[in-house]
């Protein structure tokens, strides 16, 4: 059945659901956007999902024409108009459309879209027996570029990564900073599990504020598991005796191996087990209801 895609306040057909060749957000990348999970019909953090696109798109000049609330209410409406319960959900605003030249000021409106599906970022298999990681060349813009936590269309950094992972027989890669430190992956924040503690790349070494990353935080701390961002590098993954992946999509997923070394002996940690327990009872526990309630 034809998915119902919530185009620029309207939901229309996805055969209709078309934006123009003088796009920006295809010219040149000139926009942003959010993936979002629902489950059992409520919106796992909505509000932070859609606070994290304002402040990608303040962070870019791009004026939103819609508010917070109509924003969040877009992506429940098209949940609801296509019947799913379970899925993952993309929100796109582009600059819109404008000239052929790289002045966004030409481009009077913005266009947003929301697509709501089902997404499997990674096979089941993965999830029990765990995901091998290879070190991409490819590094994490800096800050001294576009920062890394404008979570904008121009995804062609993390896309060449994944690239370099993909050819090396892996289903993720590693990225680091233009110092040699672990950022996060292409598209998962990356923890590490050494003497009882939790490790994570730091924002400022280039880690994307993820809202995955976040609910980590919050279940280390119901887990009684102390945990800390820090910088971190190869030596300290290859010697860590965990290692996990957290991201809107690839939810909490276990690694096992990374540059073909083993992470602890090779197996999915205990500790990892404990985390996608208590992240699993949290996205069937909690959440904005679709329907409002
Ligand atoms: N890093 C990158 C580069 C990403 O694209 C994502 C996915 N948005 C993440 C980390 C994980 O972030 P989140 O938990 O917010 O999905």
């Amino acid at each position: 059945m034809a998915l119902k895609i919530w185009l620029d306040g309207k939901l229309v057909d996805e055969d209709e659901a078309k934006v123009s060749v003088f796009d920006h957000g295809l010219l040149y990348g000139d926009g942003v956007f959010e993936g979002i999970r629902f489950y059992s019909g409520r919106v796992f953090r909505l509000e932070e999902h859609i606070s994290r696109l304002f402040d990608s798109a303040k962070a870019i000049l791009l004026k939103m024409p819609w508010t917070h609330k109509e924003v969040c209410d877009s992506v429940c409406e098209t949940i609801a108009a296509n019947g799913l319960v379970d899925g993952y959900v993309r929100l796109v605003v582009t600059r819109g459309a404008g000239g052929l030249g790289l002045n966004p000021y030409l481009c009077e409106t913005p266009s947003m879209f929301v697509i709501a599906s089902s997404i499997t970022l990674y096979p089941e298999e993965y999830y029990a027996n765990g995901l091998s990681l290879v070190t991409c060349s490819t590094r994490r813009p800096t800050h001294g570029s576009l920062s890394p936590q404008v979570k904008s269309l121009n995804y062609l950094n993390n896309v060449m990564a994944k690239v370099e992972a993909l050819k090396a027989g892996a289903m993720e890669g590693v990225m680091l900073n233009e110092q040699g430190c672990v950022a996060e992956c292409t598209g998962d924040n990356l923890f590490i599990l050494k003497n009882g503690k939790i490790r994570t790349p730091r924002i400022s070494d280039g880690a994307l504020d993820g809202i995955t990353r976040a609910v980590i935080f919050e279940l280390a701390e119901e887990l009684g598991i102390p945990m800390t961002e820090e910088t971190l590098t190869r030596y300290d993954l290859y010697t860590s005796e965990e290692c996990f992946l957290s991201g809107t999509a690839a939810e909490v997923i276990p690694v096992v191996a990374i540059d073909e070394r083993p992470i602890g002996d090779g197996q999915v940690g205990e500790t990892f087990k404990k985390f996608l327990e208590a992240f699993r009872k949290l996205t069937q526990s909690t959440g904005t209801p679709v329907g409002g309630a």
